[in-house]
C-alpha cells in the first residue's frame, strides 16, 4: 500500500487511467488492512484470544476487500453515500482489532499489549480519516503526513513480537532435533557394546537393496557366536562376561571397513555385513576374525578372562526380491550350527541361496551339493 500510496508504484505503471489508479490504490489499502487484521489474529496466543474473537477478526478482515469495488462503482452516481459506506467498511475491522486487542490484553496477553501500542497511532489517524470521510470532522493534512511513519512504528512493534514468538520456537525446534537424533541413536544401538542392535542391522540389510555400492562390491553376512561363553560368566560373573563382550565387539569393529556393519543380535551372538571387492573376501575376513579372537587376551586385571574362540557361519548375499534377511540369516545360522557341531572355533560357509528366477531353485555357485563347507 505504501508503495502505491506514495505514488512510486504508479511511476512504474505509467499510462494507466485515473480510475484504474484509484482502484489499485483502494485495493492495496484493503489488502494491507486485511493482512494487518490477520496478523493481529495470528500473533495473539490462542488461549488469550479465544475462538469467537478469532473468527470475528477473520470475517471482518475481508469486509473492505470484498466490498471496495462495488462501492467504487457506486461512487460516480452517489458520491456521498459511497464515501460514507467506504469509510464504514474500514471502521468494522478497525473496531474488531481494538476489541480483540483489549480482550486479549485484559486476559494478560503481553503480545496484545505491545500490539495495541504499535496500532495506537494508526488507530488515531485512521479514526481521524474515517471521521473526516463521514464529514464529522473537518479537513486536515494530519493523516497524510503521519501515516507512513506510523506504519513503520507499527511494523517495528510487530517485528519485535514476531521475533519474540519465533525465537523460542526455533530453540525448541533445535532441541527437538537433538532429542530426536539421540533417540534414534538409542533405538539403533546395543546398550552394552555400542554396536548396532538387531533391529538396525536388519534395516541396514534391507537398505542394501537400494544402494549402488552393492553392484560393485561382494557382500557377505556373518553370524558369530562366542564359544562356551557360559563358562566366562561362571568363572568371572556377569560383569566379567560383560567386559569380554565389550572387548569382543571392539575387536569386530576394528575389522570393519567403510561400508561394513557390525551388530550384536543376541546375548553373545554378533552379526556382520561386510563388503569386499572379490567373492572370497567375506570368507577370508571371517577367517582373519576367527584368528584375531583366538589370539586376543580378553579381560583386565579384575577379570582376567584370557583366551576365547568364536564360531562363524557365513553366507554370500544373493540380491533378489525373493530373499530377505531371514533367508540369509537362516543359511548363516545353519552354517554356524555346523561349525559348533564340528568342534567350534571355525568358519563354515553356508550353502548359497538359489539363483534368482531359477525355477529349479538349485544352488548357483560352485557348491553343487549345497552342503556347508568348513573353511577355516
Ligand atoms: P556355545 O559354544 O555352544 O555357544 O556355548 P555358550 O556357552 O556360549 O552358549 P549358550 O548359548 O549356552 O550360552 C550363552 C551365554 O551367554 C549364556 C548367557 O548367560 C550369556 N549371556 C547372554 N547375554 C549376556 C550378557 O549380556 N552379558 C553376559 N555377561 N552374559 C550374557
Ligand atoms: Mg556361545
Ligand atoms: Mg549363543
Amino acid at each position: 500500500y505504501a508503495v502505491f500510496w506514495s505514488g512510486l508504484g504508479f511511476e512504474l505503471l505509467p499510462g494507466i487511467s485515473i480510475l484504474t489508479r484509484s482502484a489499485i490504490d483502494h485495493l492495496m489499502l484493503a489488502t494491507a488492512f486485511m493482512a494487518g487484521t490477520l496478523l493481529v489474529r495470528d500473533l495473539c496466543e490462542l488461549e488469550k484470544l479465544g475462538p469467537t474473537m478469532r473468527t470475528t477478526l477473520l470475517v471482518t478482515s475481508m469486509i473492505p476487500l470484498a466490498w471496495i469495488l462495488p462501492v467504487m462503482m457506486l461512487a460516480p452516481r452517489f458520491p456521498l453515500v459511497a464515501s460514507e459506506i467506504y469509510h464504514l467498511l474500514f471502521t468494522i475491522p478497525l473496531f474488531a482489532i481494538v476489541i480483540a486487542l483489549t480482550v486479549a490484553s485484559l486476559r494478560g496477553s503481553k503480545i496484545a499489549m505491545v500490539q495495541m501500542l504499535g496500532w495506537s497511532g494508526i488507530f488515531v489517524l485512521t479514526m481521524h480519516r474515517i471521521l473526516r470521510g463521514l464529514s464529522i470532522l473537518g479537513d486536515g493534512a494530519f493523516f497524510d503526513i503521519g501515516f507512513l511513519p506510523l506504519m513503520m512504528f507499527e511494523t517495528f512493534f510487530t517485528s519485535s513480537i514476531v521475533a519474540h514468538r519465533v525465537l523460542p520456537l526455533r530453540r525448541e525446534w533445535d532441541e527437538a532435533v537433538k532429542a530426536h537424533s539421540s533417540l534414534v541413536h538409542l533405538a539403533e544401538t546395543d546398550y552394552l557394546t555400542g554396536v548396532a542392535n538387531r533391529r538396525s542391522f536388519v534395516e541396514h540389510f534391507n537398505a542394501l537393496a537400494s544402494q549402488k555400492e552393492r553392484r560393485t562390491l561382494h557382500w557377505t553376512l556373518m553370524v558369530l557366536d562366542i564359544d562356551y561363553f557360559k563358562r566366562v560368566n561362571d568363572s568371572f560373573g556377569h560383569t566379567g562376561g560383560d567386559v569380554a563382550l565389550i572387548e569382543f565387539a571392539d575387536l569386530l569393529k576394528s575389522h570393519c571397513r567403510e561400508h561394513d556393519v557390525c551388530a550384536r543380535i543376541g546375548g553373545e551372538e554378533f552379526a556382520m555385513l561386510v563388503a569386499t571387492p572379490d567373492q572370497a573376501g567375506g570368507v577370508n575376513l571371517a577367517k582373519r576374525l576367527r584368528r584375531a579372537v583366538e589370539d586376543h587376551d580378553f579381560g583386565n586385571e579384575t577379570y582376567p578372562v584370557g583366551c576365547l574362540t568364536v564360531s562363524i557361519g557365513v553366507v554370500k548375499l544373493k540380491y533378489s526380491p525373493e530373499f530377505g534377511f531371514s533367508d540369509h540369516y537362516t543359511v548363516a545360522d545353519d552354517a554356524l550350527y555346523e561349525a559348533k557341531k564340528s568342534g567350534r572355533n571355525r568358519v563354515v560357509e553356508g550353502k548359497a541361496l538359489p539363483a534368482a528366477n531359477d525355477p529349479r531353485g538349485e544352488p548357483a555357485n560352485d557348491n553343487p551339493l549345497g552342503l556347508p563347507s568348513a573353511t577355516g
